[in-house]
């Protein structure tokens, strides 16, 4: 994960590590190489150019230049400077319904189904809940059989009704299903197109407005670099999601999505998926993914 963008910083800081005294003009080439390092990684133009201009200026206000030791004082400046941009703060789920709803939105292939397995066996295991999963991916058949798949690994009941196509009915049948037997999370797997079209805006808008979710999750695969960034923002502006879920990090060696996620949508980065199993799943901080990307 992250290995060119980490090789490249390490790179970067080296010659800073490595002096005794720098000078503004070190500290100018570490950040002009670190802008590059994020560009090359996928991170967002904008995003890219506005944080190095503040770690900077926050290197020249911290009289960088002048510390003991100046190189692990940039290091540490650009360590905080990432965690920031990434959010700062590990935010969780606010589950307060009775049953509590999650609904998940995100193009076809994102890795919403595979999340909505992972984080119903994490509730279960981790904060003993009773989750529900339900199926409203009435499009491809193959979908609703995916997630009784998965609903039989991690043995969690799934709700499905293969003859209907009314994607608002089966989530209202489902949560009175869960009001009877007890589920106290509902867990919402729904469509998702190759592209963002209207249709399904269309459906997962009212889908939303109908069942009034808890939280209403965007699934993205951080492969996709900058599109998932492009596509996080089109969601946001019909839904107002309440947080990003970024999937196959596994697989993702240049990082950009991570990084320019949050600022480009204002919207908490909360889970990650690392992998294909059920056990693939982590509660995202953001100073922690600081650390991996500085390696
Ligand atoms: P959906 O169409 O959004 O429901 O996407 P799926 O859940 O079906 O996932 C699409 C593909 O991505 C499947 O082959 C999953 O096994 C795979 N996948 C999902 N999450 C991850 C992940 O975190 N890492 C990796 N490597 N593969 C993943």
């Amino acid at each position: 994960m992250f290995e060119n963008l980490s090789e490249r910083l390490e790179r970067s800081f080296k010659i800073l590590k490595g002096e005794g005294k720098i000078t503004e003009i070190n500290v100018a080439e570490t950040l002009k190489d670190v802008r590059r390092a994020l560009l090359d990684a996928d991170v967002n133009y904008k995003v890219a150019k506005t944080f190095t201009d503040k770690v900077k200026q926050k290197a020249l206000g911290m009289n960088v230049l002048t510390a003991v030791k100046p190189g692990q004082m940039m290091v540490k400046l650009v360590h905080d400077e990432l965690a920031e941009l990434m959010g700062g703060e590990s935010v969780g789920l606010k589950l307060e319904g009775r049953p509590a709803i999650i609904l998940m939105s995100g193009l076809q292939g994102s890795g919403k189904t595979t999340f909505s397995g992972k984080l119903a066996n994490m509730l279960k295991k981790k904060q003993h809940k009773n989750p529900l999963l339900v199926a409203c991916d009435v499009y491809r058949p193959a979908a609703i059989e995916q997630l009784k798949v998965v609903g039989g690994q991690i043995e969690i009941p799934v709700y499905s009704e293969p003859e209907s196509k009314n994607v608002i009915g089966i989530a209202q049948n489902a949560i009175k299903e869960a009001k009877a037997k007890g589920n106290d999370v509902v867990i919402i797997d729904t469509a998702g197109r190759l592209a963002v079209d209207e249709e399904m805006m269309n459906e997962i808008e009212a889908l939303k407005n109908a069942v009034n979710p808890d939280e209403t999750l965007f699934v993205v695969d951080s492969m996709t670099g900058q599109d998932a960034v492009n596509t996080a923002k089109e969601f946001n502006d019909r839904l107002d999601f309440d947080g990003v879920v970024l999937t196959k990090l596994d697989g993702d060696t240049r990082g950009g999505a991570a990084i320019s996620i949050r600022t480009v949508v204002t919207k908490p980065i909360k889970f990650v998926g690392t992998g294909e199993k059920m056990e693939a799943i982590d509660v995202f901080h953001p100073s922690r993914m600081a650390d991996r990307i500085l390696g």
